[in-house]
Order: structure tokens, then sequence, then C-alpha cells
């Protein structure tokens, strides 16, 4: 695979453009030449609109909770920082300047739909991949299938009803190979030349379309691969607004790699409420249905959780005025299903109330006595508990400066009394869709923040997974690979010694004929318990190799580990294994070796201890030998 040679380069010839925008395409050259500060970036971003509020929505919605949502292009570059800010703003020059093209019934708007949720669907599964970034991840998933677009402008007449007639990638790759010789895979790599992609998003895209062209069993991308392959069916599963369950359900393949149905739920849930928030702020998805509050995940329900303030919760609405015709004619015109509506006779109750109740609208009037109307609007906004009521105030005078007065302190609408009961309740649905919308965005925050901590705990769990051996829970050969590393630097800085045991079960291939594989794995099981039970605290034991053992003994000299060595073989012949009321003997073989500071790395220790495994098994087994090294 080579690496595009310019990045600007004019596209192939045989096929149409798909082009970025070119403010993109030259914000990204210029940075990744180094040559811009943020406020340069920001001009070139302001001067490429589409492309700056798919950022500024983007980080919008894969913000965390615990940050603030960015609200502004400067906010947004912060939020995202450079290198996803290049990438991304890169895919969505190429979103925005191709949203319509010369196929007429090419459907582009469906095919960016489809593309968006697989961005967002792979964004979350990339969380599983410790290599990459997963605003990268969201990039692969939304170009993966960008040669659509040039195969629809070079043969417009029949492609367009092939995309619409298959829903299946595979399918649809054979059908172009049949009839155009080629296919939108090859498309895609033949365009990214012309793409302003950072070199790396660049580089890891072209491998990725060449190897889900042709996967290679052996390719370092195959996880990657597979985990778009999921997006891709999890992209359809949101598109159709599946209920949460069916989403999670086709990702359960990906407990292969350790996931347990719950973290599923997880993945699911997280794709699920970015790909709803994404489509809330934006009207382009018409394969959508309308939105709706995100779902609950069922164990939630089960345990009785509620989140403070679904769409259907009722709002409170709290009246205070020293009249009480205008109390009365306010309470029954407010009084329906959806609202609750509580009363004060002056500002002081009220205000008690208000702290007490917390109510989401505040109607009030300007003149009681006591605590006036602005008073209390003041007091009220500086409040944690009421700072964000919005308040209506009401008054008899009409003047410009009373107005000027009531929004100075801080009101967020003013009626003149007396008051139209019409115009009343559309002033107080405008509140209503304000305080909604403003309960929709902390419940997502919330939800969001809760599962973000969930998927925090999974990755972790994931990660403990990555490094134990399923088996014998002992730390697998990466683990020890990675202890290795360790100890022989600070055995090399500290010039201090350091041994390992390579240990092999005797003739293990037998137990495994004689009593059959299940007790083989028992035999293994009991063998780690040993081996844990009689070494130290510090010696580290791994489980490298089907039946082989690898303890990792730093501080240690040649003859406390050649001690150590004779204490495990010992302990293992003198392990009573029994089944079947017959006994299993077992034995073990054990190399020995030193680190020697002349060594290389850590594999002419392991190496070294091969060789005095070797001679062990030579000299008949059962016993321990130790290799000095050469
Ligand atoms: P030697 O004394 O020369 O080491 O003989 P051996 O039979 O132990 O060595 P060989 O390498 O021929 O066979 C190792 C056997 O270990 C073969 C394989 O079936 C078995 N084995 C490897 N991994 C597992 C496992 O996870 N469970 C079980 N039950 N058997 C395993
Ligand atoms: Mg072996
Ligand atoms: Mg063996």
């Amino acid at each position: 695979m080579s690496t595009p040679e310019s990045r600007f380069a004019t596209l192939s010839e045989a096929l149409p453009d798909v082009l970025p925008s070119a403010a993109a395409a030259s914000f990204v050259q210029r940075a990744g030449e180094g040559l811009f500060s943020w406020s340069e970036l920001l001009a070139l971003l302001e001067d490429d609109r589409p492309v700056a509020n798919s950022l500024i929505r983007f980080a919008a919605v894969t913000s965390t909770a615990t940050e603030p949502v960015p609200e502004t292009l400067s906010q947004t570059l912060l939020a995202l920082g450079l290198k996803s800010t290049l990438a991304l703003a890169a895919a969505f020059s190429i979103q925005a300047a191709n949203g319509s093209g010369p196929c007429h019934q090419f459907a582009y708007q469906r095919f960016w739909d489809v593309s968006l949720a697989r961005g967002f669907a792979a964004r979350t599964l990339g969380r599983l991949c410790s290599h990459a970034d997963p605003d990268e991840f969201f990039v692969y998933g939304l170009l993966l299938r960008v040669g659509q677009i040039s195969l629809a402008a070079e043969h417009p007449q029949t492609y367009a009803g092939m995309v619409a007639e298959t829903d299946d990638p595979l399918l649809l790759l054979s059908q172009e190979q049949a009839q155009f010789r080629t296919t939108h895979l090859r498309a895609g790599l033949k365009l990214i030349n012309g793409w302003p992609l950072p070199r790396g998003v660049a580089t890891t895209l072209q491998v990725l379309l060449a190897d889900s062209h042709a996967p290679s069993p052996d390719s370092s991308t195959t996880r990657d691969l597979e985990l778009l392959r999921h997006a891709e069916g999890a992209a359809q599963v949101l598109l159709a607004d599946q209920p949460l369950d069916t989403l999670a359900a086709c990702l359960s393949p990906l407990m292969n790699l350790g996931l347990r149905p719950s973290d599923c739920l997880l993945l699911a849930t997280e794709m699920r409420n970015h790909w709803k928030a994404w489509c809330r702020q934006t009207t382009s998805v018409n394969a959508f249905a309308p939105c709706t509050a995100p779902e609950v995940a069922p164990h939630e329900k089960s345990q009785g959780r509620r989140h403070p303030a679904a769409d259907d919760d009722p709002l409170t609405i709290l009246i205070i005025d020293d009249d009480p015709m205008t109390v009365l004619s306010l309470s029954h015109l407010l009084h329906t299903p959806t609202k609750v509506v509580i009363n004060a006779a002056d500002g002081s109750q009220g205000l008690a109330l208000a702290e007490r109740h917390q109510p989401q609208i505040v109607i009030t009037d300007w003149r009681m006595p006591g605590l006036n109307g602005i008073e209390l609007c003041r007091l009220l906004r500086s409040d944690e508990r009421t700072r964000h009521t919005y308040i209506i105030m009401l008054t008899g005078c009409e003047s410009d400066d009373e107005l000027l007065q009531a929004f100075a302190a801080w009101a967020d609408d003013y009626i003149v009394k007396p008051f139209k009961p019409k115009v009343l309740e559309a002033r107080i649905r405008s509140g209503e869709r304000l305080v909604r919308s403003h309960r929709t965005i902390i419940r997502d925050r919330e939800i969001i923040h809760h599962y973000a901590e969930q998927l925090a705990q999974a990755n972790r769990t994931l990660q403990e997974l990555a490094l134990t051996d399923v088996l014998t829970g002992l730390p697998n050969r990466r683990n020890a690979l990675e202890r290795l590393k360790e100890v022989t630097a600070e055995a090399r800085r500290h010039q201090g010694p350091l041994c390992c045991i390579m240990i092999d079960i005797d003739h293990f291939k037998k137990v495994n004929d004689d009593w059959g594989h299940d007790v083989g794995d028992r035999v293994l099981r009991e063998l780690a318990e040993v081996f844990i039970s009689s070494a130290r605290r510090y010696d580290m034991v791994s489980r490298i190799g089907g039946e082989e053992f690898l303890v990792i003994c730093p501080h240690s000299t040649v003859v406390e580990t050649q001690h150590l060595a004779e204490r495990l073989r010992q302990a293992v012949a003198d392990y009573p294994i029994v089944h079947d009321r017959q006994a299993i003997g077992v034995t073990i073989s054990c190399g020995v070796a030193a680190w020697r500071q002349n060594m290389h790395d850590f594999e002419e220790m392991t190496k070294t201890a091969d060789r005095a495994l070797y001679r062990a098994k030579q000299r008949g087994r059962n016993c321990v030998v130790v290799e000095e090294g050469r």
C-alpha cells in the first residue's frame, strides 16, 4: 500500500471528483505544514460555515457530562483538539461538498444519513480499540463507502437503482464488480489521494478500504474492520429507529471480545443517544422518525430509576399576586393535566414556595406588599435551586422604563395587565418550550454521564481481560511480555539480579489422550494454583502457551531461582490430582536463566531459559536445568 504523494494531487481521470470545500482543504494543508495559529485556524473555518456548523454540532453531541457543551466555534476547537478537528473538518467538508451530484436518481441525502449513522456507531465501537481515536473511527465510518458517489456520477443511469435495491454491502460489491469491473471501495481508494485528510487518517483509511475489499487474515486491521462491520449493522438499526434491545442484540457478536450483554447495552445506548442528539440538531435526516426522549435502558426501568425530567413530567407553575382575582383567573386558565399550579399572595410567601417546590415557571406580579416582583426575581436568580426558573413579570404599567427594569432583573418575559387569555397562553407556551428543552438537555447529559461511567468501567474490565488468561486466571503471554520489558529495564538501570523459569508440563498430550480434554483443562487450572501458592509474592507466574508457564523472578539470583524452580517441581510431583478415583501423575520440567547485562533484550533471557528447558526434557523430564547464557 502506498502513502499518498500529495494529498492535493488531482484526482484520477477515470473517476469524477468527490471534492472537499476549498477552505477546508487549505486549512488542513496549512495545519499539516505547521503553518497555523489557533486564530488563523478559526478564521479559516469561519469562512466554511457548513463545516463549522457540523463541527459544533458534533462536539455538542459527543461532549461528556463533565465538560461544558461547546456552543461556539472556538469552544468547539478547544473541546475537540487539533487532531480531531482536522480529521473531522476534512470529512465534513467532503460531506458538505457532495450533498448532491450529477446523478439525479442517486439518493444523496439517504447516502449521507446512512454514512453518518455508521460514523456514530463506529465512534462508539472505536472506544474498544486502544490504538485509535474514537473521532477518527467516526471519520472511517463516515467515509467508508464514499466511493459510491463517484460510481453514481460515472454510471448515472444504472448505479442508483443498484444501490436502492440492496442493503447488503457484500452483494452490492459483487454486482458492481460484475457490471462496472470495479467497486465503490476501489473508487474510494482512488479518491483518498485527492482528499485533505491528515496523513495518518488517510493512510489508515486506505488500509481499511483495501483490506475490506480483499481481507487478509493476518492483517492488523482485522479488528478495526470487524468493528466497522458491526457499525454498519448498527447504523441500519439506528436508521430504522428500532428498540434499544434490537440494537444491543446486533452488537452481541462483540461478546467474542469478552464483552458482557450489559456492555453491549451500554454501547448501544451511547451510539443511540449520540445519533438521536445529532438528528435533533439537524433537519437533514429524513429517514429518521421524529425524535423522542432517549429510551431508559431496561435494567434502569426495572430498578425504578427515573430521570429527573422526562418530557411527560408535569410542569409546576407558581403564580404570585396579591390580587385574588388575578390568581384565580390565572389558575383556572393554566390548569391542565400536564401542569401543577400553586399560588402565593405576596412576594415572601412566593419566595418560600419557590425554594420548596422549585417550579419551572413563575408568574409574578410587580407591585406587592413586602417583597416586590423585581426583588423576588433577583433573589430567584441568585439561588442555585431556582436560577433557571422561567420568570414572567405581570404589571399594570406599560412604560419602556418598566420593561427595561424587568429585563435588567433577569425576568424572561413581561405581560401587561389586563392580559388577554390567548396572548398569555401563547407566551406561557413559549416559556414551556424553553423549559422543556432545558430539561431535555440536562436529562441527556445525566444519561450520557451515567453511561460514560459504566462504559469506562466496561473498558477497564475489557483491558483486564486482554491481559488475563481465561482458563487459569493467570497473567497471559502479553502481560508477561510487558512485565519482562519493565523488569529488564529496571535490572539494566540498577544492575540488579533478575531470573526467569520456563516451565512445561511433561507428556501433557498423553494426559489429554488418556483422560480427555476437560480433565486436561482441570490439570492446567490446578497446577496454576500450585505455582501461585509455591511462588513468592514478588514472582510473576504467567501462562504463556498451551501447557507452558513462565515465572519472572525480579531481584533473584540464579541460586535462589534454582531453589524456587526445584520447589515448584517438587510441589507438582507431590500434588495429588485424582479423577474417577485414579491418580493422574503429572510432572513438570523447568529451565532457569539469568539476566546478564550484556544481553540485548529480554528475549535473550527467555530463549536461554527455553534452551535449559529443552535440556531438562532431554535429561528425562521432571527436573530443573540452569543455563547460564552464552
Ligand atoms: P513434552 O513432555 O515433550 O512437553 O510432551 P507434551 O505432550 O507435553 O508436549 P506436546 O507439545 O507434544 O503437547 C502439548 C499438548 O498440550 C498438546 C495439546 O493438546 C495440549 N494443550 C495445549 N493447550 C491446551 C489446553 O488449553 N487444554 C488442554 N486440555 N490441553 C492443551
Ligand atoms: Mg509444550
Ligand atoms: Mg509438555
